[in-house]
């Protein structure tokens, strides 16, 4: 499958009052044509910040890229000035946020909200803009289209407004979707209804999308691949096959230990993974992760471990699964 959208190698610092801090170390990955992947990790392990990168979004005052590139039909958008980005972001790659209420505008009617995007980046009229406007709320399953263009924003429930924000996002049919944690602002069976709507509207406009959540869960039933990140970097990423059922990493054994059975009863002990992440500004050399493995070994501890391909979809980044290992520390330290 053709990649449309190509991470290599991102690294992001964030200038902070306690020094600089490391959000992205190495981020690689492809997003290939009409897939979803799902980018999973505790708050914090960079899943954000790798969107507002590919964006264009982070902060002007205290972030910087170090390195890496996003590429998207054949351009760097790292490269890209702002200016040719604001052309791209939200008809080519368009955002979902978690808080549909941010996103919204408060003293805006719905339909004029929809109908903006349109006659900016699609040069439509009011009269097409409108039309369009309806077939959107029609796509993301809102009834009475025409009669609810005309409402605010907080006539809306919050799982209809969050169908209201894909429909902007939608609606100049972009290639890439990035839906930052589109529904944990929300109850669990509208999070089903929003998950299932991303997904009909993937098959019938074949976007590729980015799914960013900390909720492995919600993946399950969503995500073609998975990228799991941790302290500003991917740990492991394979298909959701992969990774629900060969995962090869000691922390997407956590993740998964942590997710509650599908099937399973009410009384199922849902194992959290025990410690916190580290502080990213004091990782130096050494697995991120070490300090919370059950699996540390000596070797983890003085350096990282670099990315193995287990097969041709999945590939992991931890000593376990690194022949290497060995050559690094003598024998009988591996399995202390
Ligand atoms: Fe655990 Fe070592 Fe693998 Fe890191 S490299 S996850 S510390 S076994
Ligand atoms: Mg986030």
């Amino acid at each position: 499958m053709e990649p449309i959208l190509s991470v290599k190698n991102l690294n992001v610092s964030f200038r902070t009052y306690a020094g600089e801090f490391n959000a992205l170390r190495g981020v690689t990955f492809n997003l290939n044509m009409g897939e979803t992947l799902a980018i999973v990790g505790e708050s914090g392990s960079g899943k954000s910040v790798t969107a507002k990168t590919i964006m264009k979004l982070l902060p002007k005052q205290n972030s910087f890229i170090k390195g890496g590139e996003v590429k998207y039909s054949g351009k760097d958008l790292v490269k890209l000035p702002q200016r040719d980005m604001r052309k791209i972001r939200g008809s080519e790659i368009s955002m979902v946020f978690q808080d549909p209420m941010t996103s919204l505008n408060p003293t805006m009617s719905i339909g004029k909200q929809i109908a903006e995007g349109l006659r900016h980046h699609q040069k439509m009229t009011k009269k097409e803009a409108y039309i369009k406007a309806i077939e959107l709320l029609d796509l993301v399953g809102i009834p009475n289209a025409e009669e609810r263009l005309k409402e605010f924003p907080h006539q809306f429930s919050g799982g209809m407004r969050q169908r209201v924000v894909i429909a902007i996002a939608l609606a100049c049919n972009p290639k890439i979707l990035i839906a930052d944690e589109p529904t944990t602002a929300l109850d669990v069976t509208i999070q089903a209804q929003i998950l299932d709507l991303m997904k009909n509207i993937q098959k019938k406009l074949d976007t590729s999308i980015i799914l960013i959540t900390h909720d492995l869960g919600v993946v399950a039933n969503m995500a073609d691949r998975v990228a799991v990140m941790y302290a500003g970097e991917i740990l492991e990423i394979g298909t959701a096959d992969d990774i629900f059922y060969q995962s090869q990493h000691p922390y997407t054994w956590g993740l998964l230990a942590s997710m509650p059975k599908l099937h399973a009863g009410r009384s199922e002990r849902l194992v959290p993974i025990a410690g916190s992440p580290p502080d990213v500004s004091q990782i130096k050399e050494g697995c991120s992760f070490v300090e919370r493995c059950p699996y540390a070994m000596k070797v983890c501890q003085q350096f990282s471990p670099e990315n193995s391909a287990i097969t041709r979809t999945h590939t992991v980044s931890c000593w376990l699964q690194d022949q290497r290992a060995q050559k690094y520390m003598p024998k009988a330290e591996l399995g202390e």
